[in-house]
């Protein structure tokens, strides 16, 4: 069947159970929705908002069967296209803001469409934060931050999505469910999928048994890397589970919808201090960097929270008055109480002394 009667027999099936307030095939809501914040351009055929996980569940199935591809969106702040389609786009936003924290208030569970900002607001009462932090956290969502693993200058490789991921509970493309954290649905995916849980095994085998690659794998997580699909969950966890719950991180929903995820939360210091340090070049930056990096508490945790560095260029793109050529490294620091602060700042300080 060609693509355009195929696309006609999805939205027939598709208005059985969805209904048509949330279906849009008109061009301005096509051209709308099917915008993101990065500079690529594609237009989706349908757009359809979805409301819970047995729409997206029957909705993957046509669509497998028809060979239509899919694409979620959350808030659409992607900037590199992750977020478009010439296809089907299934919003997942408004309708999936449900959350849970647990009475000790260290887990959090969340649905796809809430906002970063959000879930700071909501766990902000008890010390605790949304560890990624990327600098749309006022605007991007849940969902789009896991499967992007955005994170910002805080949580860089320590405290991104994939560390803080508990479980994750996803729908496959074939509309199968699946509750990592949960000992039933795990059991009932074993036994309808063994087949898939035995690749993931063997997978995670031949990558352990290749010291060369493992080792490299660690060191490629070790930095920043949202480069293709998440390699590292195969040499960090020995459950195949873990495995397919952490491989969704920055896999821009090409694995499976991601309807709902247990994270660690962290620790929100209420006492912060930032400053922009300058210096004459970019080797002095970097050594300053370093000497950084060394300064820990008595608890052995990090004093400098963060250390962004901007060279000239981009200094001098935001027309800093301060110097020609100078590179600046943006620092931030945080304690429990005003005088913890002024301590660390007192530390960072004396060590950055020439
Ligand atoms: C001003 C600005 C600043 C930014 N700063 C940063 C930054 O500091 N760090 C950073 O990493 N990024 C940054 N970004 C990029 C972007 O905001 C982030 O990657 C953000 O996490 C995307 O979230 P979103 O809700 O907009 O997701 P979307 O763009 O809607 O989607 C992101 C990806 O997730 C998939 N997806 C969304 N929901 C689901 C779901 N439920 N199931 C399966 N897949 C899903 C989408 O298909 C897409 O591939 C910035 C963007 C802007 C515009």
């Amino acid at each position: 069947m060609e693509r355009t009667k195929r696309m006609t027999a999805f939205l027939g099936e598709a208005a059985q159970f969805i209904p048509k307030e949330r279906i849009h095939t008109d061009e301005l809501r096509r051209l709308a929705w099917g915008t993101d914040a990065g500079f690529y351009r594609m237009i989706p055929q349908i757009v359809i908002h979805s409301a819970n996980e047995q729409e997206i569940s029957k909705l993957l199935i046509i669509a497998n069967r028809l060979e239509l591809p899919v694409t979620f969106r959350a808030a659409g702040t992607s900037l590199s296209g992750q977020a478009i389609s010439d296809s089907i786009l299934i919003v997942a936003g408004k309708h999936w803001e449900r959350y849970a924290i647990s009475p000790d208030h260290m887990q959090i569970t969340l649905q796809p469409g809430i906002v970063g900002e959000r879930v700071n607001e909501l766990l902000r009462p008890f010390g605790r934060k949304f560890a990624p932090d990327p600098a749309s956290v006022k605007s991007a969502m849940v969902g789009g931050i896991v499967m992007n693993n955005a994170s910002g200058m805080n949580c860089g490789t320590h405290a991104n999505s994939d560390k803080v991921l508990l479980s994750a509970r996803i729908i496959l493309a074939d509309g199968t469910p699946l509750n990592t954290g949960n000992a039933e649905s795990r059991r009932v995916f074993a036994s309808q999928k063994p087949e898939f849980i035995r690749r993931i095994e063997e997978l995670r085998d031949e990558i352990r048994g290749d010291k060369t690659l493992s080792e490299r794998i660690r060191y490629k997580y070790s930095i920043k890397n949202v480069t293709g699909l998440n390699l590292l969950p195969f040499v960090a966890y020995d459950d195949p589970f873990d495995i397919i719950a952490h491989s969704m991180v920055g896999s821009e929903g090409t694995l499976a919808f991601l309807s709902e995820v247990t994270m660690r939360t962290v620790c929100d210091e209420p006492c912060k201090a930032s400053a922009m340090l300058y210096f004459s070049n970019i080797r002095e930056a970097c050594r300053a960097v370093v000497c950084m990096k060394k300064l820990v508490n008595e608890r052995g945790e990090w004093i400098v929270k963060g250390a962004e560095l901007l060279d000239a260029k981009s200094l001098s793109s935001v027309n800093d008055p301060t110097g020609e050529g100078l590179t600046a490294v943006l620092t931030e620091t945080m304690g429990t109480t005003p005088e913890e602060l002024n301590g660390y700042i007192a530390v960072i300080t004396e060590a950055l002394q020439p």
